[in-house]
C-alpha cells in the first residue's frame, strides 16, 4: 500500500459474517466508511441471512456464499437490491479477482487457502487473518504474494505486533521473535482435569472474543502452534528463532529480540480492531475507538514458560517447523478433523493432539509441495487418516 494516497480503496471481505469479518466492517466504518472503502464483495458460507444483511447494510457490490446449495436462498434475500449473488468456488474466485486494492482474508480454516491465493495472484494487498494459508502452504503462498506484487499484512494480533516492531533493515541483527500466548482457559489445569473438558468450557477464552474454532484452538494451544508456523514463513525465520511465552493478560501482543539484547514489543488492549485497522491503514496509523491502556490500572504483567507436556500442540508445531515440507499442511488438516470431532463430542480434548501427532508421524516423509495441488492432496490425506482415528 506504500505510496498510495487515501483515495477510495476497493476491498473484498472474505469471511465477512465471522468474528474478524464483523470487526473489519466496524473498522471500515471508523476509517471513513464508503468515502474510504468501496466494498466489492462480502463472502460467507452457511449464514446466508446475515451475509445478505451485511451486504445491504454496507453497500457491497456482490455477496458470495461458499456453499452452492444456498445460492437461491442468497439470491432471494438480495432480490431487488441490485447486489449480485454468487456461490461456490467460481463465486469466490470472482470475488478474489475484481481489481481489489485489498482483500481481508478471514475465512476460517483451509477453505480460505484457494480464494486467498487467487486474490494474492491478482495483485491485491492481503490483510491476512487466515493463518492456515501460511501453515499449510507457506512457501507457495509467500511466492504467490511476491509474484502478484501486493503486500502481505498480518492481522493475527501476534503477527501484527511482530510486523510493527520488525526492522527489516536490521535483519542481520535479528535474534528471535517471542510470540505471547494467553494460555487460554485451561492455563492452570492439570492434565487429568483437561482430559474431561468439553467444547462449551473450551470455547470460553479469558481475554479475546473470537470464532468457535480459534477459541478452542486457543484452549489447546493449537492456535499458538499455528501461529509459530505462520511466523516462520511470514518473517522467514529459523525454527529456533520462534519462541513462545505465556502472558495471561494479553497486553503485550508479541516481541522481537535483537542481537544487542534489545527487545521491542507492541502493546495494546486485547481488541482485534487495532490489528485490523493497522492492516487497512498501513503504513499510516489512523484513529480507532478502542480502549486505551491504563498502565496504572494494569498493575502487573505476568509471564511463564509454556508447558509442552500439557500443551503438546507446541511440540508438534516445532516438529512441523523443523521437518518443513508438507508437515504444516498435515498438522493443520489432521487438527481440523480432530477439532470438529471434539466440538461434536466424538473425541476428547487431549486426543486432538494425540491424533494430530500420530498422523504427522505417518506422513512425515512427504516431499515439499511443488504446487498448491500437493497441499490439497496432503491436507485431504491427513484429514482421511485423522477421521479414521476418530472413528468416522
Ligand atoms: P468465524 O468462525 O467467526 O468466521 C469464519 C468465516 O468463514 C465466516 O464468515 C464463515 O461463514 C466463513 N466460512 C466458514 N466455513 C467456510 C467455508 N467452508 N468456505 C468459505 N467460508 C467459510 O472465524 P474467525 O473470524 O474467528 O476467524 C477467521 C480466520 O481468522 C481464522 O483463520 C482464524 O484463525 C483467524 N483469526 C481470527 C482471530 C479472531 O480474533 N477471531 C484472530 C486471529 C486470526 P458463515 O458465518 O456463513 O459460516
Amino acid at each position: 500500500m506504500t505510496g498510495r494516497n487515501m483515495q477510495t480503496r476497493r476491498i473484498a471481505i472474505f469471511g465477512a459474517t465471522g468474528s474478524i469479518g464483523i470487526n473489519t466492517l466496524d473498522v471500515i466504518g471508523q476509517l471513513g466508511g464508503r468515502e474510504a472503502f468501496e466494498i466489492t464483495a462480502v463472502t460467507g458460507n452457511a449464514n446466508v441471512a446475515a451475509l445478505a444483511r451485511l451486504a445491504i447494510e454496507h453497500g457491497a457490490a456482490m455477496a458470495v456464499t461458499a456453499d452452492e446449495s444456498r445460492y437461491s436462498e442468497l439470491k432471494q434475500a438480495l432480490s431487488g437490491t441490485g447486489i449480485r449473488a454468487a456461490a461456490g468456488t467460481s463465486g469466490l474466485d470472482e470475488a478474489a479477482d475484481q481489481g481489489n486494492d485489498v482483500v481481508m482474508a478471514a475465512i476460517v480454516g483451509t477453505a480460505g487457502l484457494a480464494p486467498t491465493l487467487k486474490a494474492a495472484a491478482a495483485g491485491a494487498d492481503i490483510a491476512l487473518a487466515n493463518k492456515e494459508c501460511l501453515v499449510s502452504a507457506g512457501p507457495l503462498f509467500m511466492e504467490a504474494v511476491k509474484r502478484g506484487g501486493g503486500m502481505l499484512i498480518p492481522v493475527d494480533s501476534e503477527h501484527s505486533a511482530i510486523f510493527q516492531v520488525f526492522a527489516e533493515n536490521q535483519r542481520r541483527a535479528l535474534d528471535r521473535v517471542i510470540i505471547t500466548a494467553s494460555g487460554g482457559p485451561f492455563r492452570a489445569m492439570t492434565l487429568d482435569e483437561m482430559r474431561h473438558v468439553d467444547a462449551a468450557t473450551a470455547r470460553a477464552h479469558p481475554n479475546w472474543s473470537m470464532g468457535l474454532k480459534i477459541s478452542i484452538d486457543s484452549a489447546s494451544m493449537f492456535n499458538k502452534a499455528l501461529e509459530m508456523i505462520e511466523a516462520q514463513h511470514l518473517f522467514d525465520l529459523a525454527p529456533e528463532q520462534v519462541e513462545v511465552v505465556v502472558h495471561p493478560q494479553s497486553i503485550i501482543h508479541s516481541m522481537v529480540g535483537y542481537a544487542d539484547g534489545s527487545i521491542l514489543a507492541q502493546l495494546g488492549s486485547p481488541d482485534m480492531r487495532t490489528a485490523i485497522g493497522y492492516a487497512l491503514s498501513y503504513p499510516e496509523r489512523r484513529p480507532l475507538s478502542v480502549e486505551k491502556l491504563d498502565f496504572a490500572r494494569l498493575a502487573r504483567l505476568d509471564f511463564e514458560a509454556p508447558d509442552e507436556a500439557r500443551f503438546p500442540a507446541l511440540r508438534l508445531a516445532r516438529l512441523a517447523m523443523e521437518r518443513g515440507g508438507l508437515q504444516g499442511a498435515v498438522l493443520n488438516g489432521a487438527k481440523e478433523i480432530a477439532l470438529e470431532a471434539f466440538i461434536d463430542g466424538r473425541c476428547g480434548f487431549l486426543e486432538m493432539a494425540e491424533i494430530t501427532g500420530a498422523v504427522m508421524e505417518e506422513m512425515r516423509d512427504l516431499p515439499a509441495a511443488a504446487a498448491i495441488e500437493d497441499v490439497f492432496v496432503a491436507d485431504g490425506e491427513a484429514r482421511r487418516r485423522a477421521a479414521k482415528r476418530v472413528g468416522d
